[in-house]
C-alpha cells in the first residue's frame, strides 16, 4: 500500500487526491489535508459583492464526497515537512507519506505597498468579497471616484478586469454611473496582456471596452502608497478614490516557506520538472498555483507575473496523479506537459457579457489563440460555474 499525502484540497489538490484513488484503488491510501472544510468555486467570488452570489451558493463541504470516494480528509493546517523522514507536521498531528503532493495555492502579499491592506479591498477570499459588498452598499449613499486594478508583481489580472466591468455595470444599475470616475490601473505593458503576452485582438478589444464604458486607464503603473482616499502611483500620479479594489501579488504559503527541505523559490513556489515532480526529490510533487512557473516574457517597465488559472491547476493535479501511479507501478516514463503548453481556456466575465479566451497553449508560441466576445449574456461563465460545482460535488475528477 502506497500512502500519498496531498496538502490543499481545491482545484489542484482535490483533483490529484481523487484521481490517485480512482486509478490506484486499494493499492493506494490517500490523505488530503486542508485547513478549510469547504470547497469554494473561487472564480464566482467576483459576483459576491453585487449579491449575484452568496458564499453558500458557490461552496460545499468536501469531506462527504472525499469519504465516498475513499480519500481520508484531515481538516488541519500543514505546518512544515521533513522531506528526509517523509513526515508532514500539522496543527493536528504528524502524517507519514510515501509520496507528497503540495497543492497549497497562494498567499496574498497584501504588504506590497503601504496602505494596500488597510485602505483597499481584495475580493479573492469570502471575507474580502463580503467586506467589499458592505463597502459598496455604503458607497452607494455617497458616490465618488473608484480605482480598480492590480499592483506591481500581480499575476491574477483577469479577475480584476472582471471585477472592473462588473462594478461598471453595477453603477449603471444603481443609477449612479454619472457620479463616478472609474479608473483601471495595471502593471501590464498593455491592456489585455493578462500576464500571457496577450491574445490576438485582445488589446484593441479591451481598449474599445474602456472607451465604450468610459473607464480611464493607466498601464505600466505600480502602487507606491495608498492612504485613506488616495492612491499614489509609481508614475507619481495621485488618484483619489472612495472605493478601491486591488489585486496584490500571490506568493507561496507559509507551509512552503517554513519547509526549507522543499527548496522553494524566493517567492515560495516549488520548482518542478515537466512531470510536476520536484526537481530534487522523486516522491515530492506540486500542482496548481504552488508550482513555480518561470515568466515567459520580460515586463518592460513595472514587474508583473503570469496567472495560474483553474484549468492548468486541475490539469496539473491530473498529471501528478497519473505520474504517482506510474512511479508506484515501477514505470520510468512519466507524463509530461510544461505549464505553458497546457491549453488556455478562460472565460472573462464583463458584467453580464463575457469574453471567451481559448488557445492551444497558455504561453507563446501558439498555433491558435482566439478571444470571442459575447455581448448577449454571460451564459458560458454561468454554465462553467454550474458544471464545475456539479463535477466536483460528485467527485468526477477525471472530467475536464
Ligand atoms: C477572484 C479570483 C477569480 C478567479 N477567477 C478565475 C477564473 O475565472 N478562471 C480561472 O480559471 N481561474 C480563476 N482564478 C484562479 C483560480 O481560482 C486558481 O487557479 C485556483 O484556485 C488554483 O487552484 P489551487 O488548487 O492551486 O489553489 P487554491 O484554489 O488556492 O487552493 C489551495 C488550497 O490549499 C489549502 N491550503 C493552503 N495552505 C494550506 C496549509 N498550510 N495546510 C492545509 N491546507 C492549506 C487552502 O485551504 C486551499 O483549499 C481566480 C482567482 C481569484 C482569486
Amino acid at each position: 500500500m502506497t500512502t500519498t499525502v496531498v496538502i490543499g484540497g481545491s482545484f489542484a489538490g482535490m483533483t490529484a487526491a481523487l484521481e490517485i484513488k480512482r486509478k490506484g484503488k486499494d493499492k493506494h491510501k490517500v490523505i488530503l489535508i486542508d485547513k478549510s472544510p469547504l470547497f469554494l468555486f473561487i472564480p464566482s467570488l467576483i459576483w459576491v459583492p453585487f449579491r449575484r452570489r452568496d458564499i453558500k451558493d458557490i461552496s460545499f463541504r468536501k469531506d462527504t464526497i472525499l469519504a465516498k470516494k475513499g480519500v481520508d480528509f484531515v481538516n488541519a493546517e500543514a505546518l512544515n515537512v521533513d522531506v528526509k523522514n517523509q513526515i508532514v507536521t500539522t496543527d493536528k498531528g504528524d502524517y507519514k507519506y510515501d509520496h507528497l503532493v503540495v497543492a497549497t495555492g497562494p498567499k496574498v502579499k497584501y504588504d506590497i505597498a503601504p496602505g494596500v491592506a488597510e485602505h483597499t479591498h481584495y475580493i479573492g477570499t469570502p471575507n474580502g468579497a463580503m467586506k467589499a459588498r458592505t463597502a459598496l452598499e455604503e458607497f452607494k449613499k455617497n458616490p465618488g471616484p473608484i480605482v480598480i486594478g492590480a499592483t506591481q508583481n500581480a499575476g491574477c489580472m483577469g479577475a480584476a478586469y472582471e471585477f472592473l466591468f462588473n462594478v461598471e455595470k453595477w453603477l449603471r444599475e444603481q443609477n449612479i454611473r454619472k457620479k463616478v470616475d472609474l479608473y483601471w490601473i495595471t502593471p501590464e505593458d498593455y491592456l489585455g496582456h493578462f500576464g500571457i503576452d496577450g491574445m490576438p485582438m485582445g488589446e484593441s478589444m479591451l481598449k474599445s471596452f474602456m472607451k465604450m464604458f468610459n473607464i480611464h486607464y493607466r498601464t505600466q503603473v505600480g502602487v507606491k502608497e495608498v492612504t485613506e482616499n488616495k492612491i499614489l502611483l509609481t508614475s507619481d500620479e495621485e488618484l483619489p478614490f472612495k472605493f478601491s479594489m486591488l489585486m496584490p501579488p500571490f506568493i507561496g504559503v507559509d507551509f512552503v516557506t517554513n519547509s526549507p527541505d522543499l527548496h522553494a523559490t524566493p517567492t515560495g513556489y516549488i520548482s518542478v520538472k515537466d512531470s510536476y515532480q520536484h526537481v530534487d526529490y522523486s516522491n515530492v510533487w506540486a500542482a496548481g498555483i504552488a508550482v513555480n512557473v518561470p515568466l515567459p516574457f520580460t515586463p518592460s517597465k513595472v514587474p508583473f507575473a503570469s496567472p495560474k488559472t483553474g484549468y492548468p491547476s486541475d490539469e496539473t493535479g491530473k498529471i501528478v496523479a497519473e505520474n504517482i501511479i506510474r512511479v508506484t507501478e515501477g514505470k520510468t516514463k512519466l507524463k509530461e506537459k510544461a505549464w505553458g503548453k497546457i491549453m488556455g481556456l478562460c472565460i472573462m466575465d464583463c458584467g453580464k457579457k463575457e469574453v471567451i479566451i481559448f488557445s492551444d497553449h497558455l504561453f507563446k508560441p501558439r498555433n491558435f489563440a482566439v478571444m470571442i466576445p459575447n455581448v448577449i449574456y454571460d451564459f458560458n461563465k454561468l454554465i462553467l460555474e454550474k458544471y464545475f460545482l456539479w463535477k466536483t460535488k460528485n467527485g468526477y475528477s477525471y472530467l475536464p
